[in-house]
């Protein structure tokens, strides 16, 4: 059994990761911003799936918030031995010459400064060394670390190579305290988040030219969160795996 944490686990790939969490009966704290519908609607799709969760509602780039969720998980279900560092946003597509600085602030906030402060807190507390029980950190970076997203995103994709970088350096940190901490590449995976970028129908056009010819399923993520998380990946750390149709 597992106590995990999953950040922005009410929709998307957040909430795949959590139902299938459910599915193996393990106790899910599921965070949001501003979504408490979907939330709630994610808390009893686990219930039925087999599992127990609570809804937590914060943003990760306020450091009380971030402390307030993890307490709110653990006063739920005892000590946590799983997290998964993933909410995430992208703003409009933009050439780098045409973006705002409140928009370059928000996005390196949410993506970057709300996940080194969800990882220190994982250091913190599922350190053997500080009294944890060990357990294992998964980061939600992108292919775009790799490709850069030119015309599209490259603050987007800057941030998640923040978090490339960041899964190297705490891997080796926390190795020797029983924290395995990987991430995953996403590619273009059927979600809102296009949307939210202006773009609905981002992964499906952009999809079909990946080399399998299709866009992913926040399901085909959430098996790799899942594995991450469970004891079958347990001599794997500091790993970057791509999850994008070979994109
Ligand atoms: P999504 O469908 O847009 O869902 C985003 C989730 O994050 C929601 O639960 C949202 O909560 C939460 N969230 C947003 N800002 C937050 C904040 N400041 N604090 C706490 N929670 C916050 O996104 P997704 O596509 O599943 O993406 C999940 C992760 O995968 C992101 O890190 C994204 O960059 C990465 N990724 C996605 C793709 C893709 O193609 N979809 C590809 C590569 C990487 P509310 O519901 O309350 O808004």
């Amino acid at each position: 059994m597992k106590n995990v944490l999953i950040t922005g686990g009410s929709r998307g790939i957040g909430r795949e990761a959590t139902v299938l969490c459910g599915e193996r009966g393990w106790s899910v704290g599921v965070n949001y911003v501003g979504n408490q519908e979907a939330a709630e609607e994610t808390v009893a799709m686990v219930r039925q799936a087999g599992g127990r969760a609570v809804a937590i509602k914060g943003d990760v780039a306020v450091e009380t918030d971030v402390a307030a969720m993890f307490d709110t998980a653990e006063r739920a279900f005892g000590p946590l031995t799983g997290v998964v560092i993933n909410a995430g946003i992208v703003a409009p597509s933009q050439p780098l010459a045409e973006m705002s600085l409140d928009r370059l602030k928000r996005i390196f906030e949410v993506n970057v400064l709300g996940a080194y402060l969800c990882a220190r807190e994982c250091a913190r507390r599922l350190a053997r060394d500080r009294g944890g029980e060990g357990g294992s950190v998964v980061l939600m970076s992108s292919a775009a670390a790799r490709l850069g997203a030119p015309f599209e995103y490259v603050d987007y994709a800057g941030s998640k190579g923040a978090l490339d970088t960041l899964t190297i350096g705490l891997s080796k940190e926390l190795g020797p305290q029983g924290v395995r901490v990987n991430a995953i590449r996403p590619g273009l995976i059927e979600t809102d988040i296009h949307a939210s970028g202006g773009q609905p129908d981002r992964a499906h056009r952009l999809g079909a030219t990946a080399p399998m010819g299709r866009p992913g399923t926040a399901r085909e993520v959430a098996e790799a969160i899942v594995w991450l998380l469970s004891d079958a990946a347990s001599y794997t750390t500091g790993a970057i795996i791509d999850v994008s149709g070979g994109r």
